[in-house]
């Protein structure tokens, strides 16, 4: 007999694995259910009172736990997702398996990097090298006769230096260009430019 069933998938705030495990609708309105970690450190909780669902979830992100009071068709119905208030991101996806599968990957990657981040103490740039090599092009031309221009007509700008790229602002309309500053062919496609004209308003 074929029952309908619905994944819930989050990411385990203390191995930092993947948790994912399916439900069948019968059972979500029968008692509550518990998903819980290989690890046995961290488990996902969902309740039902007759009208609300009430899930708590373990947040991979900010390492933190989260509940959210959810109507049937939220749970039962499409595919959902639940926020970790600390860092506005998704740390809870519910639906069918593909989709939860699919953004709990997402999610895996996002937290990793984020992770790596953190143990390389702020690592301020992708590649220090690249960086600054491109900040020195840049500087190279800016100092040519109207080298870096908006097409609005305003050669005032303005630089915001990112993490892998640096993005010059038009002070004048506000257009936005962005140089990737990553890769060694990012520093050799800016080296083909004698000028740059930021996109703005002709
Ligand atoms: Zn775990
Ligand atoms: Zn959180
Ligand atoms: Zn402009």
């Amino acid at each position: 007999m074929h029952e309908e069933m619905r994944t819930f998938g989050y990411l385990c705030p203390k191995c930092g694995k993947t948790v994912m495990a399916a439900r069948s609708i019968f059972a979500l309105a029968a008692s509550n259910a518990v998903v819980e970690c290989d690890c046995g450190e961290s488990r996902l909780h969902v309740a039902f009172d007759g009208e609300k669902y009430l899930i708590t979830v373990p947040c991979g992100i900010c390492g933190g736990e989260h509940t959210a009071v959810c109507p049937p068709e939220r749970i039962l119905q499409g595919a959902t997702a639940l926020g970790c208030s600390e860092t506005k991101q998704f740390c809870c996806f519910i639906g069918d398996e593909g989709t939860v599968e699919k953004h709990l990957r997402e999610l895996a990657i996002v937290a990793e990097k984020e992770k790596q981040q953190q143990d390389e103490g702020e690592e301020a740039f992708v590649d220090n090298v690249i960086m600054y090599e491109v900040l020195s092009e840049l500087k190279d031309i800016a100092s040519r006769p109207h080298g870096i221009t908006c097409s609005c007509g305003s050669d005032a700008y303005g630089m915001e230096i990112r993490r892998s790229a640096v993005d010059l602002i038009c002070r004048t309309c506000g257009a936005k260009l962005r140089i990737p500053a990553a890769t060694d062919r990012d520093l050799d496609d800016l080296c083909c430019h004698l000028k740059l004209v930021i996109p703005g308003k002709a």
